[in-house]
């Protein structure tokens, strides 16, 4: 099947017109510049980029949006109110809810996304007929919006870096023992369009040879490891009052820091942290949105760029599903922080939320090029936050101004999802939002 874009984004800060993509089983052959629109190609309208890539989403979380605003408080509090709905969870109103999400996702161009799933067991803890059947709920969700999925399927065995036993709330996440977990998650089916990631929740719930093991089973059968890491200071208290060592030293003592590593958030670390980070290079997925709504703080993006760590981005908390947002946040935060402007140019920024998220995921080539999965997406550039964009600056134009409104069309694996900014294969993404999140309310 050919594709013809009327502009597209080959990498570099400028745009290149007619582009024609030749697309063969889901995989993109040949990619030709400066090409007529043969008859027969479907036409792309505007510029057209690689699949915007989310690697690092609690679906669930969505049903918080707006609802934890009025009240005040910290990260800490905010989970109070996050323990809440995940103890409403069930294999259906779970399915519904993160169904309704992954198409919110898709309409705002998402192809791709890291699911970072711990409510894994019934309340109090006793597992499911089947132990998967809320990783079930989950690929079949991404399967019915037509993304594709790394479901990063979470270890959580403890309350806290020190060892303390698990709340109530937290027993539903919980297979008891790292070996628990291993026999959970190896039978967890894969899939064209679905694989599997190890996700030691943080060094507050693993405990460290616990993280061993699960570095180990990644570098044997070559699985992507993400960890939320150092997204609070009491966290890096915790760690050092337990263990003498930082979150992150912690993981590289413990093996955790390779290539195949992500760490997610990242915000509160040491400079001898950032130059672990950035000697596998471990990745670093930021989660700006949501780090900003839970005052998190801001992480260093350009200390783990300068160490050598690729960046990637996530959604997270669900806070809005915007990639561009995202995007231009790891920018901006880091202008507000220093005073200076330009410290990471916007093709730099693109390249995190496409390229380095699918690698971050396990999913290996990406973009328009001969040998890619054909995910791609096309943004409105007559929209009224992108018209008068120019070839020279299309980059620029798009991270800084863009909405997730402006995409028009989507396609995954060489199948359109999405088009003229309607999902395909879900009717009205917002009635799904609206009964899915009531349910769990
Ligand atoms: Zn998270």
């Amino acid at each position: 099947m050919l594709w013809h874009c009327e502009s597209a984004w080959l990498g570099g800060e400028e745009s290149t017109a007619d582009v024609l993509l030749d697309v063969q089983d889901g995989t993109i052959v040949s990619v030709t510049t400066g090409a007529a629109c043969p008859a027969g190609a479907s036409r792309l309208r505007g510029l057209v980029l690689p699949g915007p890539v989310n690697a690092h989403s609690h679906a669930f979380h969505r049903a918080l949006r707006g609802r934890t605003h009025r009240t005040g408080g910290d990260f800490w509090s905010w989970r109070r109110l996050m323990y809440d709905v995940s103890a409403r969870l069930d294999p259906d109103n779970y399915r519904a809810l993160a169904k309704a999400t992954f198409a919110e996702m898709s309409l705002a161009g998402i192809t791709c996304v890291g699911e970072f799933h711990y409510v894994h067991h019934q309340r109090g803890g006793r597992p499911y007929e089947d132990p998967n059947e809320m990783g079930w709920a989950v690929t079949e969700a991404a399967a019915a919006v037509g993304i594709r999925l790394t479901l990063l399927d979470v270890c959580y065995l403890q309350a806290d870096v020190d060892g303390s036993a698990l709340t109530p709330e937290q027993q539903r996440f919980s297979d008891g023992s790292v070996d628990g977990w291993l026999e959970r998650v190896t039978a967890i089916p894969r899939g064209p369009l679905v694989r599997v990631g190890a996700a030691p929740h943080s060094v507050r719930a693993v405990p460290e040879p616990d993280l061993a093991v699960i570095a180990e089973w990644t570098r044997t059968y070559s699985q992507p490891l993400h960890i939320h890491v150092s997204e609070q200071p009491a966290e890096n208290a915790a760690c050092l009052a337990a263990t003498g060592r930082t979150p992150t030293q912690l993981l590289a003592d413990a093996g955790v820091l390779t290539l195949m590593t992500t760490v997610v958030h990242a915000t509160h670390v040491t400079a001898e942290d950032t130059a672990l980070l950035g000697r596998a290079p471990t990745t670093v997925c930021l989660c700006p949105t949501t780090e900003r709504d839970l005052a998190d703080g801001v992480g260093s993006a350009v200390g783990f760029a300068a160490a050598g760590s690729p960046l990637c981005v996530g959604s997270d908390s669900q806070a809005v599903i915007d990639m561009f947002e995202e995007l231009r946040a790891i920018e901006l935060d880091e202008r507000l922080v220093t005073g200076r402007r330009g410290l990471l140019a916007p093709a730099s920024l693109l390249a995190a939320g496409t390229a380095a998220g699918a690698t971050a995921l396990g999913w290996g080539r990406h973009g328009l090029v001969a040998g890619a999965r054909a995910d791609f997406i096309a943004i409105d550039l007559d929209s009224v936050r992108l018209a008068g964009t120019q070839r020279a600056d299309a980059t620029g134009h798009v991270v800084y101004a863009a909405s997730a409104s402006d995409v028009t069309d989507v396609v995954v694996a060489g199948r359109r999802i999405v088009e003229g900014g309607e999902h395909l294969l879900v009717d009205d993404v917002g009635g799904h939002l609206a009964r899915a999140i009531a349910a769990v309310s």
